[in-house]
């Protein structure tokens, strides 16, 4: 089974569009996205309506959460309080009722998909770290996690007795008695200064996984939170992956 699966679409239409084509041209079987569909950029709408159509599994994201006004936007930066703002306006009620059912986690095939952590996926936990990471892996029982929410993709294998590492490349062959940690970066706001969207590719018959960066029209995007007043903070740094 070929598994696509992205996260953290931040409502850039155009970086969800190349997306999804990018997931075609691999031959993907199932489309999974970890959640964060909204907040930052304008296409708010548009893009739960992608996610509707075209994804298998769509969980909730912290962005998501405070769209549906399940949360307050207590602890946003101001940009993203003034992007999640402009979302609750901007959100249809057939988006509105399909985000409230999103789920915080779901499991199958010995693999689990969360958005932050497996650690209580509700509290929105950061994995930045080896230590992190440890404390992840005590929390999921599968051979594979998958997760996004801090916008960096990065892949990290454990085995039985050793520490886990984090690895340098975005294509591996996974060990027969490894496990895996795998963050799938973000769609439409990475933050790793490579500006291309991200997404992972995980094969469960060959036993790789493979972070795919695509290239997309970022001033397309750009001018688009322009027009909506959007600030400039978030606008550029699109450019630049940051
Ligand atoms: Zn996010």
């Amino acid at each position: 089974m070929l598994y696509g699966i992205c996260s953290d679409i931040h409502s850039n239409g155009t970086a969800f569009e190349a997306v999804l084509h990018s997931m075609d041209d691999n031959g993907v079987d199932r489309r999974i996205c970890l959640g964060d569909l909204v907040g930052y950029g304008v296409d708010a709408d548009e893009c739960v309506q992608m996610a509707k159509e075209n994804m298998d599994i769509c969980l909730i994201g912290n962005h998501d959460s405070v769209a549906i006004k399940y949360e307050s936007s207590v602890g946003f930066n101001p940009y993203a309080k003034q992007a999640i703002e402009w979302t609750q306006e901007h959100l249809s009620a057939d988006s509105l009722s399909y985000m409230k059912n999103l789920a915080f986690l779901h499991e199958e095939n010995d693999i689990t998909f969360v958005h932050a952590s497996p650690l209580s996926p509700a509290d929105w936990i950061y994995i930045t770290d080896l230590e992190d990471a440890l404390d992840a892996f005590d929390h999921f029982e599968n051979r594979y996690c998958f997760v996004g929410h801090t916008h960096s993709p990065v892949i990290v294998a454990s085995r039985p007795m050793a520490i886990p590492k984090i690895l340098d490349e975005y294509e591996y062959s996974i060990v027969d008695t490894e496990r895996l940690l795998v963050n799938v970066g973000s769609v439409g706001q990475p933050r790793d200064r490579d500006p291309r969207a991200s997404w992972c590719l995980l094969d469960t018959e060959k036993k790789s996984v493979r972070i795919v960066r695509v290239e997309y029209d970022v001033f397309k995007t750009q001018e688009r939170m322009r027009k909506a007043g959007m600030p400039d903070f978030l606008v550029e740094r699109l450019a630049v992956g940051r």
